[in-house]
C-alpha cells in the first residue's frame, strides 16, 4: 500500500521549525510495510492545501496529515479534507466533552474558537488526544483513508503509535513484523559491506540500514500471514546478523538506546559511574541521565572545562597541563583518575578536546578528542580526529564516548569472567 504524508504549516515552509514529524511518520510507516512515495510541506492556505490532498489522493491509498488542527482560523485540515471527500462535520459529543474536561482541569474559560475541535467529518474515526484539545480524524473515503493529526510531535506522535498503528495493522492484509539489530562500534561502509550479499538476496525479509551518529541500524522487516509466520521467517536472518556482528550489537530491541543498554550492564554488575567532562560540557551526562532508574548507577557529572576547573574538580597536575596541555592523553587519564578518587565510582569516562571552530593548531587541530575510560584500577585512553562544527563534533564525542564505555565494560566482564583481573 502506498501512503503519503503531508505536513501542513507555513512555519516548516519557512524553516522555523525542523520537520521532525515526517522523519517519524516515514519510519513508523516504514516499520508497517507501507510504500511512502512522497512527502509535502504545504502552507497554511486553502487553495493550495486542497490541490495537495487532491493531488495525493490521486496516486496513494493513505494520505496522513500533520498540522492545523488547532482552534484558530488559520488552522484548516480538517476543514479542507472533509470538503476534499465530500464528509459533511458535525459537533461530536465526545470531544467536545473532551475540551471542557482539558480546560476545566486547567482551570481556563474555553475559548469560543475551540467549539471547532470537536468538529467531525463524517465518516470518521476519531482519535483521542490525552495531550492536547485536538482530536485525531481518520477520514474513510471509500478504501482510501486521510488521516489528521495535531502538529505538536508530543501529541502526534503517541496518537500515531497509540492508534494509528493498530488501525493500519487490522486494515492491512497480513503482517508485518520488524526486528531492529543496532550496532555500535563499527562505520557504516563496513557494515553495509558485511551484509552487502544479504541485502542483494533479499526478498522477504528486507534488510534496510538506517546510520545514526556513531551507531548503524540494521531493520529486518518480514511480512506473513500472521505473527507467528512472520516470526519464524525474522529468525534465522536475525540469527545470521547476529553472528556477523558478535558484540558489536549491543540490542535486538527497538526501544532500547545505547545509553540504555549502557546503563543495564553497570545496573546488572552493581558498578557505578561518574563522569568528567570537558568538550562535551554535560551532553555525555545528559545522554547517562535520560535512562529513567539510572540513579541507580549514576553518581556525578562534572563539567570541568577551564584549567582551573580540571585541577580543582578532577585534581589534575598543574604540571600536567603545563607540559602536555590540556587536550592531551595525560590529562585526560588525570581527570579519570581524579574523579574516581573523588567520587569513588567503579567506572568513570572523561572527555578533553577541540570541539572549535577556533583553538585548532597543526598539532591539535580541531576536532581532536581525547577521552578515558577507568574501570576498576585498569585505564583505556584513545584519540580521536572527528570531523563538522560544534555541536557535530561534541554529539559525535558523546557517542563514541558511550562506544567506549561499553566495549571498555565487555573487555573487564571477559578479563574477569575468564579469571585474568
Ligand atoms: P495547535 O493546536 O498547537 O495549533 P496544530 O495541529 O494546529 O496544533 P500546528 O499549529 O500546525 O499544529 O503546529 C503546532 C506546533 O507543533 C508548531 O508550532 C510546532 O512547534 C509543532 N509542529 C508542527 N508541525 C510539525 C512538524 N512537522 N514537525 C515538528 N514539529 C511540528
Amino acid at each position: 500500500m502506498i501512503v503519503e504524508l503531508i505536513s501542513v504549516g507555513t512555519e516548516i515552509l519557512l524553516g522555523n521549525i525542523v520537520n521532525t514529524n515526517a522523519a517519524f511518520l516515514s519510519e513508523e510507516c516504514a516499520k508497517l510495510g507501507l510504500s511512502c512515495y512522497y512527502q509535502t510541506v504545504v502552507g497554511d492556505n486553502e487553495e493550495r492545501l486542497t490541490q495537495t490532498i487532491k493531488t495525493a489522493l490521486s496516486r496513494s491509498d493513505i494520505v496522513i496529515l500533520g498540522g492545523g488542527l488547532g482552534p484558530t482560523q488559520d488552522d484548516l485540515t480538517k476543514e479542507v479534507a472533509a470538503n476534499v471527500c465530500n464528509k459533511k462535520m458535525h459537533l461530536d459529543e465526545d470531544c467536545k466533552k473532551h475540551i471542557e474536561d482539558y480546560f476545566a482541569a486547567k482551570n481556563i474559560k474555553i475559548p469560543d474558537n475551540n467549539w471547532k475541535q470537536a468538529m467531525i467529518p463524517e465518516d470518521s474515526v476519531i482519535l483521542p488526544n490525552p495531550n492536547g484539545t485536538a482530536p485525531g480524524v481518520i477520514i474513510e473515503y471509500g478504501e482510501q483513508r486521510v488521516v489528521l493529526l495535531p502538529g505538536p510531535p508530543n501529541e502526534l506522535k503517541p496518537m500515531f503509535t497509540d492508534h494509528v498503528e493498530p488501525y493500519f495493522r487490522n486494515m492491512l492484509p497480513g503482517t508485518i513484523l520488524s526486528k531492529t539489530v543496532k550496532i555500535c562500534g563499527i562505520g557504516e561502509s563496513s557494515v553495509e559491506k558485511q551484509v552487502e550479499d544479504l541485502i542483494d538476496a533479499q526478498s522477504n525479509p528486507t534488510i534496510a540500514t538506517y546510520a545514526k551518529t556513531g551507531e548503524v541500524h540494521l531493520r529486518v522487516t518480514a511480512k506473513a500471514e500472521d505473527e507467528a509466520s512472520a516470526k519464524k521467517l525474522l529468525k534465522p536472518v536475525v540469527k545470521e546478523l547476529k553472528n556477523r556482528f558478535g558484540t558489536y550489537i549491543y540490542t535486538t530491541d527497538e526501544n532500547v538506546t545505547l545509553e540504555m543498554a549502557i546503563a543495564d550492564l553497570l545496573i546488572a554488575n552493581n558498578l557505578t559511574i561518574s563522569t568528567v567532562e570537558s568538550c562535551s560540557g554535560g551532553l555525555l551526562a545528559g545522554r547517562l541521565i535520560n535512562v529513567p532508574g539510572i540513579s541507580e548507577t549514576f553518581k556525578t557529572g562534572f563539567v570541568t572545562y577551564s584549567n582551573k576547573a580540571k585541577r580543582k574538580f578532577a585534581g589534575v597536575r598543574k604540571s600536567s597541563l603545563e607540559k602536555y596541555g590540556a587536550v592531551s592523553k595525560q590529562v585526560a587519564q588525570e581527570m579519570a583518575e581524579g574523579m574516581h578518587d573523588m567520587s569513588k565510582a567503579d567506572v568513570v569516562i572523561s572527555t578533553t578536546g577541540i570541539a572549535g571552530p577556533d583553538g585548532g593548531t597543526d598539532e591539535k587541530p580541531v576536532g581532536l578528542v581525547y577521552m578515558c575510560c577507568y574501570v576498576r584500577g585498569s585505564v583505556t585512553v584513545k584519540e580521536y580526529h572527528f570531523h563538522g562544527n560544534r555541536a557535530k563534533i561534541r554529539e559525535t564525542a558523546v557517542a563514541n564516548a558511550l562506544i567506549l564505555l561499553r566495549e571498555c565494560l565487555l573487555e573487564y566482564f571477559s578479563e574477569n569472567t575468564f579469571g585474568k583481573n
